[in-house]
């Protein structure tokens, strides 16, 4: 049987650490990097007898995403003790939701391979995270400071056929957490990660025998391992063979799965539901106010950046890359600063500028109010372009921070020679000193005029109005 008439079927459980400040059932912090078992008290280390106190901003950050991907919100909803023994759970058991999650449904739309597709989600749901084991030569310790760190599991419905859907939606699915700032989605520090399960079977056929692979922390490694183990399953069906259901762990460095343990299946948590804690209880007015503090999402500024703004398709996306861009743009626009200019100098000079000092978008050194003022400048014919990069360049340096860019402008006498006489002694010493250019365009090659406009503005050292250079140069040659 040929590989090729196998279909892949692939669904997610992605986990995404919520942006608390502190853990879901008790006080401690929720920090990363602290030394380890620093931030861990007698509630999350699971002590006898202690009574967890639910986190407030938990839910309602659980209910942001729910929204913002389009989920039910359940209004009552309730939590349950999954049981499982792993050093790094010291309750021996996870307070999760099973029956009752907090949401159902939504979706996530994602582009792969030059097609629109969208993917069903099944429920969202609140739960804990567990501690970490660190291995050495010595022995294995054990950290529970994310013992209790907030998370949501966004579980999908089986909708993905390759690993480039899975990466789509990742991607997008990350964009959205970001914007609804319910998750700072770090992968390196393993706030945002995913399982996959994957089978494959022939079209008509029963769906195969699936595999899991555990934690995924990188968009790579999760395209990586489905391309593994897609290629894995159809060699082993291919020469005869059976797939055992198994759960795998995936090895960036060698590029493989191995498996972790053989067989997995929800009856054997023996769920039961969490007598310590009420169940959630949300009223419709409840949603709706949680609702109203999401901001506009990624995909409908996309949208306003086209029909509204004027803007390209391209310039949108880049533009939506970064929360803190987008931002950035709206605030500009909303002083009347004009969007293109605004969207021109945000996708040059400033991301050229960040790159440069290490910066993130989020730590932009000034904001909207600054980019429309530069704007303003521009679009009056006050500054020229090639200015205004050197406007941006000093709002970046610290010798100027604090300062407006037209007091950049003035200080540094950026400013746009429009002086008609100054402008026309200019073009008639460089007309003197060309003048083999000036008879080629008089000779009827009228290109020729684009190199005595630019020896004006070195001449000016690029401060003069270049349109007007150019009618006066025409004027003077005619
Ligand atoms: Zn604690």
């Amino acid at each position: 049987m040929a590989e090729s008439e196998y279909q892949t079927v692939i669904g997610l459980e992605v986990h995404a650490e919520l942006d608390t400040a502190s853990k879901i059932y008790c006080g401690c912090g929720t920090a990363f990097g602290g030394e380890e078992n620093t931030q861990v008290c007698p509630v999350c280390a699971g002590l006898p007898g202690v009574l967890p106190a639910l986190n407030r901003r938990a839910v309602e950050f659980c209910v942001m995403a729910g929204l913002a991907l389009g989920c039910e919100i359940n209004t009552y909803s309730r939590q349950d003790r999954k049981h499982y023994f792993y050093p790094d759970l010291p309750k021996a058991f996870q307070t999760s939701q099973f029956d009752l999650p907090l949401c159902r449904g939504g979706y996530v739309d994602i582009e792969a391979g030059g097609q629109a597709k969208r993917i069903q989600l099944t429920r969202i749901h609140i739960e804990e995270d567990a501690g970490k084991l660190i291995h050495g030569p010595a022995g294995t310790r054990v950290d529970y400071n994310r013992c209790g760190v907030p998370l949501i599991e966004i579980v999908t419905e089986p909708d993905f056929s390759n690993a480039g859907e899975v990466y789509a939606f990742l991607e997008a699915l990350r964009e959205i957490l970001l914007y609804s700032g319910v998750s700072n989605c770090r992968m390196e520090e393993g706030s945002l990660r995913c399982d996959i399960n994957l089978s494959i079977h022939r079209e008509g056929e029963p769906l195969g025998t699936r595999t899991e692979m555990k934690n995924l922390n990188s968009f790579s490694a999760a395209k990586a391992a489905v391309e593994y183990e897609e290629k894995r399953q159809r060699q082993v069906l291919a020469q005869g063979g059976r797939i055992t259901q198994a759960t795998l762990r995936w090895d960036d460095a060698r590029g493989l799965n191995y498996v972790m343990r053989s067989k997995e299946d929800a009856d054997e948590y023996f769920y039961f539901p969490e007598p310590d804690i009420m169940p959630i209880a949300l009223s419709a007015a409840e949603i709706q106010a949680i609702g109203a503090r999401l901001p506009e999402l990624p995909q409908a500024r996309r949208r306003r950046y086209r029909e509204t703004l004027g803007l390209s398709d391209y310039d949108a996306r880049l533009l939506t890359s970064a929360k803190a861009f987008s931002d950035l743009l709206d605030e500009a626009v909303a002083l009347g600063a004009p969007a293109k200019l605004c969207a021109n100098f945000i996708m040059g000079d400033i991301t050229r500028l960040l790159g440069e000092a290490g910066l993130p978008p989020e730590r932009l050194p000034f904001g909207g109010a600054a980019l429309a003022e530069l704007t303003a400048l521009i679009a009056q014919g006050d500054l020229s372009n090639s200015m205004g990069s050197k406007v941006v360049e000093s709002l970046f340096a610290p010798a100027c921070a604090g300062q407006s860019p037209k007091e950049i402008v003035a200080a540094k006498g950026l400013s746009q020679v429009s002086d008609q006489a100054a402008l026309q002694a200019m073009c008639r010493q460089v007309i003197e000193e060309n003048p083999q250019v000036a008879a080629d365009y008089r000779g009827g090659k009228t290109k020729a005029i684009a190199a005595l406009v630019g020896q004006v503005m070195k001449l000016s050292r690029g401060k003069a109005n270049p349109a007007l250079v150019n009618q006066i140069l025409a004027d003077l040659l005619a």
